[in-house]
């Protein structure tokens, strides 16, 4: 047991990481688990009392807002939803808006000035990080173009893509999306955030809402919360706010909060429950335990299943069947286990051999593998990933699997060597579905090089990295490649440079065969180190593509937005103001018109 004091310092010292360096050493739930002991001791202990916000731009100027941005009061149920419902409704048909609560930072843009929330009545003014934004609104994307109150955050998909490579100026990339929005609106400077293309994005509080009857309200409960938590942004919950607004301002405030809204938190919630079963499932490399458990409502959404992450995880938890185990679901992620107690009749959940095919399995790292390469498990979801890559969006995991077992199909060659008769094998397959499948498929038989070399299903090699790779060499070429002219690369160290030359020779058999049956676009000179960045912008006669491809077959490389790289702007009319012009404009990027442009080619 830790005393009040030993936690204290602890806490203080990760809010120090959290909030002011960004930097965080624990998960948040290990935080929130801090907090909690440091509760049970002293509840009332200022720590657990405090709200914070992130500390961004020290330096900036401070901005009354004009209207307060208070925080919300906070529900852990639906239970405690209702029963704040209850106290305001006029009848059972009360409207109710449901919103997301992001997880990111709260500002308000007015009159040209972006400022965040701040304690609520003073923001810090951010407005030099407006470069760096994206509004999204209702039927809007695009740069801030009107007043709006919202929260910056990063979204998930942008977060994932963009941000591998996008590094702070320690070199370090960030460590998750709330990080990361934190950091970047505390810059004194964005010149390496725009350098690296980096966006943020600004999403209007109005956007996304879902309107239901106070009476309605318990039903639609888990659909709404399922809609809600789909969607591409960090979330630590949801809004719920009396629909009609001038009856919810008319309630007025407590000396902290809105009385007309309420904030249900997704963290915080735990429950127990039985440890039914765990199955193993498959990914390309490794075997996930996934827990199976007795059902369980957790934030209004019926849980049965959650991952158990690891083999290590179930050593290091000391998990077995029959155990009861705390889950708890944090932010917008499905709930995972936190602890487990000894149950009364306990079975091991751990296995020594492949359920698919029998082999002995092996620990590497933290996880379970398989290393038959003839694993019917493992090639499928191998097969599956490298068909994903390669872009054939009609054929998943179920239509994979009958394919390999009824038509012996076992690598990406047999899928592109499908014939028609072939596809109308299978369960399910009609006319139509069988010429839209089987056209799918011919279509993806002209592919960039480095789409191909990414869906090998090489350790390391992504889209990115791939591209990076064939610029410099063709696939041809990669045979010969020695670990020193791999890893002198940008983004590879020798010890992937290792793993990468040496899968391409156990994968050069593969490569050959791919490569007799599709058609694949050298990348390798089309993109010269010196060739000129430019981008397309306005109506044009024919579609974009069809301009992006003549740029690149005379030597340039086509940008689909103005960054500070780019070198050249084409616009069908030079004297329209659109947004790209305009920041093309600003940073002094050569602007002509196609015609022009069009000549200077000829
Ligand atoms: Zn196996």
């Amino acid at each position: 047991m830790r005393t009040e004091e030993e936690l204290v310092k602890l806490i203080e010292y990760h809010n120090d990481l959290y909030w002011k360096k960004s930097t965080p050493e624990i998960l948040d739930i290990e935080y929130d688990m801090l907090l909690q002991e440091l509760g049970d001791i002293n509840p009332n202990h200022s720590l657990i009392t405090q709200i914070h916000t992130p500390e961004v731009a020290i330096n900036a100027k401070k901005v009354k807002h004009n209207n307060p941005m208070l925080s919300l009061n906070k529900a852990y149920s639906l239970e405690e939803v209702l029963a704040w419902a209850k106290k305001y409704i006029r009848n059972n048909d009360e409207l109710f808006r449901i919103q997301p609560k992001f997880d990111g930072i709260s500002a308000n843009y007015e009159n040209g000035i972006l400022a965040t929330r701040g304690d609520g009545e003073f923001g810090e003014n951010v407005t030099d990080k407006l470069p760096l934004i994206e509004l999204e609104s209702e039927g809007y994307r695009g740069k801030l173009n009107r007043d709006v109150r919202g929260e910056i955050i990063i979204r998930d998909d942008d977060f994932k893509e963009k941000y591998n490579t996008i590094t702070r100026k320690d070199g370090r990339l960030y460590k998750n999306s709330r990080n990361a929005v934190a950091g970047i609106i505390g810059l004194k400077t964005i010149k390496l955030m725009l350098a690296q293309n980096a966006k943020v994005t600004l999403i209007d509080y109005e956007y996304i809402s879902h309107t239901v009857k106070f009476a309605q309200l318990a039903e639609k409960w888990d659909e709404i919360l399922s809609k809600l938590d789909a969607l591409p942004y960090p979330m630590d919950g949801i809004v719920i706010k009396l629909a009609d607004a001038t009856y919810a301002e008319s309630l007025g405030n407590t000396a902290h909060h809105p009385r007309g809204q309420i904030a249900f938190k997704f963290t915080g919630i735990k429950k127990e429950t039985k440890l039914l079963n765990v199955n193993w499932s498959f990914g390309k490399n490794c075997l996930t335990p996934v827990a199976e458990l007795e059902p369980v409502e957790l934030g209004g959404v019926t849980i049965r299943h959650a991952t158990l992450h690891n083999y290590q995880n179930i050593l290091d938890k000391d998990i077995a069947i029959g155990d009861i185990v705390t889950l708890e679901r944090a932010g917008d992620v499905i709930p995972y286990i936190i602890s487990s107690k000894n149950g009364e009749h306990r079975k091991s959940c751990i296995i020594s051999e492949c359920p698919s095919c029998g082999q002995e399995l092996k620990l590497v790292g933290p996880e379970l593998t398989c290393q038959n390469d003839e694993c019917f498990e493992i090639c499928l979801q191998r097969l599956l990933a490298a068909i994903r890559s390669i872009g054939i969006e009609r054929l998943g995991e179920p239509n994979v699997r009958k394919m390999m077992e009824s038509l012996e199909v076992k690598s990406l060659k047999d899928v592109f060597e499908l014939s028609k008769d072939d596809i109308a094998k299978l369960d399910g397959f009609k006319t139509k579905s069988i010429d839209n499948l089987y056209n799918e498929i011919q279509k993806r038989k002209v592919v960039n090089d480095y789409e191909l070399l990414a869906a090998l299903n090489i350790a390391g090699i992504g889209k990115t990295i791939a591209k990076t790779i064939l610029k410099t060499w063709t696939i041809a070429e990669l045979q010969n490649l020695s670990l020193d002219e791999l890893s002198s690369l940008d983004g590879i160290g020798p010890e992937r440079a290792k793993g990468i030359t040496e899968d391409l020779i156990t994968n050069a058999t593969l490569i050959e065969e791919l490569t007799s049956i599709i058609t694949t676009v050298q990348t390798k000179g089309q993109i010269k180190e010196d060739s000129k960045k430019i981008c397309f912008t306005g109506k044009m006669p024919e579609k974009r593509s069809v301009y992006e491809k003549l740029a690149s077959d005379n030597g340039f490389e086509p940008f689909s937005k103005v960054t500070k790289e780019l070198d050249i702007l084409v616009a069908m009319d030079i004297s329209k103001s659109s947004s790209k012009l305009k920041k093309a404009e600003k940073a002094g990027i050569q602007i002509m018109d196609l015609e022009t442009w069009l000549n200077s080619i000829k």
